[in-house]
């Protein structure tokens, strides 16, 4: 397998942490049959942000499960990948199968985030995809978007096709057979682009010109009359979930199961989009979510398992669903998470059931700190519920919290801000009062950003000089209080702002700040703010249109054609409500708030999907079923340790040490064999693995400690793990060792490995008379010392001792071994590039794989 198409994959040993590249990761498609639809999907950031985006697994999941349909992933390389592309001039491929993004069929991008934009152009560039919808031909990918900045798609509508407004489990599949149908046909590009446009919450940009007012405000949109509605799925329990989640090898920002169990938000925050975009309140049964951990947890062997809603306190059924999950998943050690819990909804029950595996984190969100302010933004919270989870928490053993707050709200004055600290420190004695020692409190601070479709569409968003100010303010506040203070920074607020709100004039700064060099600006070490200012310099564009109140409430947004089920009227009454700090207690589920997206309302409201089509396959009636594999005992005593021999090769060589851990534990999760579990705050499968071997090394000669808490012979537990180990790792052999037998680390005593070089070159020296040369040298010498920089400090050793045998054996191969001196083992690597210091150019021309590990007492 290679990154680009006929090039091998040496690069991998050059760029940090290759694992995000493999795309061989458990349960990931595999191959594409004869005549499938090939569908790229990206979330346009690196693998570690788009591989823990929920909306991109369900639709690979839903695309996947689709007949003639086949989707793989594709992300934003890492700088040091996108250099080496960009060098090479080699496309950017799809992960899976490697295919340049330009011979895709469909390339859809899920818009999370609007600091990603310029991802987008880098995606489309480094896939050889002209930027521009126009330029396309009817060879080059549908490039579609959706996701929640997809209810702005201004600023990206020179770049997209066609945009998906709303959920897209079964318009996206709908959206490909009409595409996989158009490229049996002789009909052109634009044809496909309106037949498109034909359906329902689906929008077309290129086939729609806005037209402005003297201010060069949009006013409207050229051919278009009705507007786009977003597309609603109404039954959760029938729409498709992953089941078999991806399990990456690298790690990610969210490494663990993640089940939706609920869609939407029953309460109406002034400043939350999301309470909006994912209206109505739908939530998935007990019965189906329950289905879906026990398959997802065989299927993954993850540690973790997440329920993720936009607030999961308010799930109706919360406290009986998690005491059925812990009484599945706590023999097994699998912890339970809820991100989102509501301030107000933490309860004792759903704690104490939370703890019982690992004190995951909790973070609450007051968004305000004064009751003024969150009247005005109709935040609902009571202090007194605010008090009462930090004493809930500390009472029950967590000593940590985090809070979230937003600067710049509507109505925000200095006091408000100074309300952050006073609310912690409260927060934090109460804590203290529940349970004395210390604890730790992390504020989090956001400026807020006005976004589309929201009761502050019309606000004018903080300059980020007011917004540095303020921030300043609450630094000098918080000094010598013991909170750690987390910021966003004011640049990054400004950037969002101006796309969240932009129309399509912003895409022209957004493709000069691109060509300049500006992508990944979400990220603090890439943002170029300097060139940003340089692209506004060049375009002419004026932020403050993007970001200053807009005059007249009742003239058209330039999103006023996407909409999401809920009027503007309604928008705009509380908008007016919030400038007289006026909360409107609103209940989605509840009493109707009227806030138009129910049907005979000021809006025509969303499209519905009420029921699955027949491309997507589940069975929610369907009774969750008892797990087959017996559950993993517990326990320390009369424990069974077994030591397994197995090979690391092919595409496994770029996993880590670490990796390769964490690939080894969750194999024995799924195996279902009876593992024995550290003890301890945070449990995991006991395992232990021999020395690590440097990344890019092939080894026959691995060796991983498997501690079990049931007697069961050598022999199953080789079968049964060779059955889940990801692609190339491979058992060799097992057998069973004394539980009190040293550690593999301390009973290695020396390692072979064979070095295999390049071959001769026309015109070059020969290989193999260097090498003899090489080894003649090191051979003869009494010594080898070699400089060492660790941590900043400088040291010396001497390699010759380390070196049990050199030996040229036939061919430019050289077979080394390494033994142990004063207990230590010497890297490889180090030894090679020492002993080969002419050839340390060629460090990518030489191939070693490690051939015999030998342990005290002989082979194990
Ligand atoms: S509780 Fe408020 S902020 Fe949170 S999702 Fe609901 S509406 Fe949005």
């Amino acid at each position: 397998m290679s990154l680009c198409p006929g090039k091998d994959d040496s690069i991998l040993s050059q760029v940090r942490r290759p694992a995000r590249y493999l795309g061989s990761e458990i349960n990931a498609a595999r191959a594409p049959q004869e005549g499938d639809l090939r569908v790229g999907l990206s979330f346009p950031d690196h693998y570690e942000i788009g591989m823990s985006h929920l909306g991109m697994a369900i639709l690979y999941d839903c695309l996947n499960r689709t007949a003639g349909v086949f989707a793989e992933r594709v992300f934003l390389p890492d700088t040091d990948l996108e250099a080496h592309l960009r060098a090479r001039r080699a496309p950017l491929t799809t992960l899976e199968t490697r295919t340049p993004l330009d011979r895709l069929d469909v390339l859809g991008f899920s818009l999370a985030y609007e600091l990603t934009y310029t991802n987008v152009l880098a995606i489309l560039d480094l896939g050889q995809i002209p930027l521009h919808g126009e330029e396309r031909q009817r060879r080059h990918p549908l490039i579609l978007a959706g996701g929640p900045c997809a209810f702005n798609p201004e600023p990206l509508s020179p770049f997209i096709d066609a945009f998906v407004i709303g959920d897209a489990e079964y318009l996206l599949p709908q959206i490909c057979l009409l595409v996989r149908e158009w490229k049996t046909s002789d009909a052109t590009r634009e044809d496909l682009l309106r037949r498109l446009d034909r359906l329902d919450s689906v929008y077309v940009p290129s086939l729609f010109s806005p037209c402005s007012d003297p201010n060069r405000r949009l006013i409207s949109l050229s051919g278009r009359t009705a507007p786009v509605r977003k597309a609603v799925v109404e039954d959760l329990d029938r729409a498709p979930f992953p089941e078999t989640p991806i399990v990456p090898f690298a790690r990610i920002v969210h490494d663990r199961i993640s089940i939706e169990v609920a869609r939407g938000c029953p309460h109406g925050c002034r400043f939350c989009q999301a309470s909006v975009l994912y209206r109505p309140v739908r939530e998935r049964s007990p019965g189906r979510i329950l289905q879906i951990a026990d398959k997802s947890l065989l299927a993954t062997g993850y540690e973790e398992l997440s329920l993720l809603s936009l607030s999961i306190g308010d799930y109706s059924r919360l406290v009986s669903l998690v005491q059925d999950l812990m009484a599945r998943v706590e023999n097994k050690r699998v912890a339970l998470s809820l991100p989102s819990l509501r301030v107000g909804s933490l309860d004792r029950e759903v704690v104490c059931q939370i703890r019982k595996v690992r004190k995951t984190g909790f973070t609450l969100a007051p968004e305000a700190a004064s009751a003024r302010l969150r009247n005005a933004v109709n935040k609902e919270i009571d202090e007194e519920e605010l008090f009462r989870s930090a004493r809930l928490l500390a009472s029950l053993g967590w000593r940590s919290l985090k809070l979230y707050f937003m600067i710049g709200l509507p109505t925000e004055t200095e006091e408000d801000v100074d309300q952050i600290v006073a609310l912690a420190s409260r927060i934090r004695g109460e804590a203290l009062r529940a349970k004395p020692g210390s604890f730790q409190v992390t504020i989090n601070v956001s400026t807020f950003v006005p976004k589309a479709h929201t009761p502050f569409q019309w606000h004018p968003q903080l300059p980020p000089r007011e917004a540095e100010r303020r921030q300043t303010h609450l630094k000098r506040a918080i000094r010598r209080t013991g909170f750690r203070l987390k910021w966003h920074d004011a640049n990054v607020s400004f950037l969002e702002g101006l796309f969240a709100r932009g129309d399509r004039r912003t895409a022209s700064l957004l493709e000069e700040a691109y060509r300049l060099g500006c992508s990944r600006d979400g990220w603090t070490e890439h943002l170029r703010f300097d060139l940003w200012q340089k692209a506004l310099d060049k375009t002419g564009f004026s932020p403050q249109e993007c970001l200053n109140p807009v005059p007249d409430p009742a003239a058209p947004l330039p999103w006023h054609w996407i909409d999401p089920g809920v009027s503007p009227a309604f928008l705009l009454r509380e908008y007016e409500k919030a400038l007289r700090s006026e909360a409107a207690p609103f209940h989605c589920a509840g009493d109707c708030s009227g806030c138009g997206h129910c049907s005979g309302s000021e809006s025509p409201g969303p499209t519905r999907f009420s029921s699955p089509t027949r491309l997507c396959q589940d069975s929610p009636e369907s009774a969750p079923k008892e797990n087959p594999r017996p559950a993993a005992a517990m326990g320390v005593d009369g424990l069974l340790r077994v030591r397994v021999r197995y090979a690391k090769e092919a595409s496994a060589v770029y996993l880590s040490h670490l990796e390769t851990l964490t690939a080894l534990q969750r194999a024995l999760r799924r195996s279902g064999l009876p593992i024995a579990f550290t003890l301890g705050e945070n449990p995991h499968p006991r395992i232990a693995l021999s020395p690590a071997l440097p990344l890019g090394m092939e080894s026959l000669s691995e060796y991983v400690d498997i501690w079990l808490a049931r007697a069961i012979s050598a022999e199953a537990v080789a079968n049964s793990l060779a059955k889940e180990l990801p692609p190339g790792l491979r058992v060799l052999s097992a057998q069973p060792v004394a539980c009190g037998a040293p550690s593999l680390e301390e009973s290695v005593v020396w390692m072979e490995y064979e070095v295999r070089f390049c071959q001769d070159e026309p015109g070059e020296p020969s290989v193999r008379e260097q090498l003899k040369g090489d080894v003649e040298n090191f051979l003869a010498g009494r010594s080898s010392i070699v400089e060492i920089r660790s941590e900043g400090k400088i040291s010396f050793v001497d390699l010759r001792p380390s070196v049990r045998d050199l030996t040229l054996l036939d061919g430019p191969i050289v077979r080394l071994q390494l033994q142990k001196i004063h207990g230590n083992l010497p890297s490889p690597t180090r030894v090679l590039d020492a002993l080969f210091a002419s050839r340390e150019s060629r460090r990518t021309g030489r191939h070693v794989r490690k051939t015999q590990t030998v342990f005290q007492h002989g082979k194990p």
